[in-house]
This record gives C-alpha cells, sequence and structure tokens, in this order.
C-alpha cells in the first residue's frame, strides 16, 4: 500500500508531517519553498530553474494547504506562491535522501 500522509502540521520551524508507516518528518519551510515544481518554479521542458532563490524570504511560512487527491500537498506560502504540488512521493523521496528534512 502506498504511503500517506496521515497528519500535517504548521510548526514553528516547518511542516511536520506524520506519514501512515509512523514515520515524523519535519520540513523545513524555506527549504520546502524552494523545491517547489511547479511550472512558475521550473521550467518544465527543460527542468531549468526559474525561481530566483534570493526572492524567497528567509522568514517565509506555510500559511495554509489542503491535500490533492490522496497523493499529494498544495501549501499556500506567505509570499503568495500557491500553484505547486508536492507529490507524497517526493515529499518521501525528499526525507530519505536530503538532511535538511529530519525524521523520527
Ligand atoms: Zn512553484
Amino acid at each position: 500500500m502506498a504511503i500517506v500522509a496521515d497528519d500535517v502540521q504548521q510548526t514553528g520551524e516547518g511542516v511536520q508531517i506524520r506519514w501512515s508507516d509512523g514515520k515524523s518528518c519535519l520540513y523545513p519551510y524555506r527549504y520546502l519553498r524552494l523545491q517547489c515544481a511547479c511550472a512558475q518554479c521550473i521550467e518544465e521542458m527543460t527542468g531549468r530553474k526559474l525561481l530566483n532563490v534570493a526572492s524567497v524570504p528567509d522568514d517565509i511560512i506555510v500559511v495554509d494547504f489542503i491535500t490533492v487527491g490522496r497523493y499529494a500537498l498544495q501549501f499556500l506560502w506567505s509570499d503568495g506562491h500557491e500553484t505547486g504540488i508536492y507529490p507524497y512521493t517526493m515529499l518521501l523521496n525528499l526525507a530519505d535522501k536530503d538532511a535538511a528534512v529530519t525524521c523520527l
């Protein structure tokens, strides 16, 4: 069975996701914003990064979020950005591969 997000919390440091396999991971806000793969942030054809990293405030936070079906989260950021969809597979992959994400 695919792993899904059982619980999502906006904490002081980032987005805390409790996964259905029991793992709980903290994704720092600014880090997560920089991973956005939407068409405004990444050029679809080439994969080139369009997002100007310097334009993303250090104190950016998630203002709100929705779950997309049973496979992704979509965040509303304090910089107004809201088009990014973060598939669970991508978030789980980041948790596995990237030391910026801390899991318990
Ligand atoms: Zn984006």
